[in-house]
């Protein structure tokens, strides 16, 4: 049975900002969850929009997104910027260009403003620290970072020149699915710096892909609970996009409506995460975005890399779709929302904080 919003699992299992385990019930709830379809479907997104709004009123949060460098030392199977991806042309932003975009083209709805790269220490070195030194002393805006695993020393490092989101994604808590999609490094060091970021007072958004190659409901279901258990402040969910330049080019691309049954369960499951509705969904069908709002997601995110350079930013393929202010905009009143006017990043700090509980059995994948 799908909870009544408001009386969400999550609720009742926080103590202090700490989590427990998750009781049997609760992963029987998911599993009929996440297969729903027919009434149980349109009932199950009416109840996670409702546990938005109970949480967050009709407010959406809007950040811009800066893709710097498109160079990655990791080879995930799912992406087209994987190092043995040689057909990628490989770009760096010169640093003006990334000024030039925050201070000429930053559009007004923009609260938060997220730095995004491959693994690459070059570009984190010396064009994100840099850039963001400068902005923030000068603007008023939450600062986050999609970066990838990297030294303990370069997250202090970006913490103390001014940011405070590190996006952080697992794909998968499946420890043989990450390992056969060559997803970053190890489960296990994944696990570590998203630990360390939490307990050095980051405000981490994971994540995981829905509809990879020979996915199980186990899986999907373990990895729920493992993201549940990192004391997260959002978390988001991609649709299985078969990118080009990859080896699982030929496979098949996610169910949307499945992927949307995810949205609703991360929502009703962790009410207070900030739950990003990621442009891929609109790959799946036009409509994908929208829906992805109004099945309990709460973050939309603009696109502000250079048109020069976005083709080559190619997670899936070079034909993107690239969410605009305009698009954002509409995608959110058609979803019967607002832009909000607070950074998601202050909005999750005025959480309870949470230290990582992880129950013993999981500490070691
Ligand atoms: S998903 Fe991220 S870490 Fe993996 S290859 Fe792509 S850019 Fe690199």
């Amino acid at each position: 049975m799908i909870p009544a919003a408001g009386k969400s699992t999550d609720v009742s299992r926080e103590r202090g900002g700490e989590e427990e385990g998750f009781a049997p019930a609760e992963r029987d709830w998911r599993r009929s969850a996440l297969a729903a379809s027919g009434d149980a479907q349109v009932s199950l997104w009416a109840s996670a929009e409702t546990a938005r709004e109970e949480r967050f009123g009709k407010r959406i949060f809007v950040r811009g997104v800066i893709e710097v460098a498109n160079f990655c030392r990791q080879n995930c199977s799912y992406c087209g910027m994987r190092r043995e991806n040689g057909a990628l042309r490989r770009f760096r932003l010169a640093r003006e260009i990334i000024r030039r975009v925050i201070g000429e083209s930053l559009p007004p709805s923009v609260t938060d403003l997220n730095f995004q790269a491959g693994e690459d220490p070059v570009a984190l070195k010396e064009l994100v620290l840099p850039v963001i030194e400068e902005i923030a002393k000068e603007k008023r805006l939450g600062i986050s970072v999609c970066l990838g695993t990297v030294d303990h020393r370069l997250y202090d490092e970006l913490r103390q020149a001014g940011a405070r989101g590190y996006i952080i994604k697992l794909e998968t808590g499946d420890p043989e699915q990450y390992r056969l999609l060559q997803c970053p490094g190890t489960l296990e060091r994944r696990l570590e710096a998203i630990r360390y970021l939490v307990r050095t007072g980051w405000c981490v958004s994971s994540g995981l892909i829905h509809g990879l190659p020979n996915q199980t409901l186990d899986q999907l279901v373990g990895t729920l609970d493992l993201l549940r258990s990192l004391s997260l402040s959002g978390c988001s969910v991609s649709p299985f996009i078969p990118g080009e330049g990859t080896p699982l080019s030929s496979e098949k691309t996610a169910d949307l409506e499945q992927t949307l049954n995810v949205v609703a369960v991360l929502r009703l499951s962790s009410p207070r995460w900030v739950i990003p509705a990621v442009s891929a969904l609109n790959l799946c069908d036009s409509s994908g975005y929208v829906r992805a709002l109004r099945a309990g997601a709460n973050l939309a995110t603009i696109n502000l890399t250079p048109s020069e350079w976005r083709g080559d930013y190619q997670l899936y393929r070079r034909n993107r779709c690239i969410m605009t202010e305009e698009r954002i905009l509409q995608a959110i009143e058609q979803a019967g929302c607002q832009p909000s006017l607070e950074s998601w990043i202050a909005a999750s700090s005025s959480f309870p904080p949470s230290a990582s509980l992880v129950p013993a059995s999981r500490s070691s994948p």
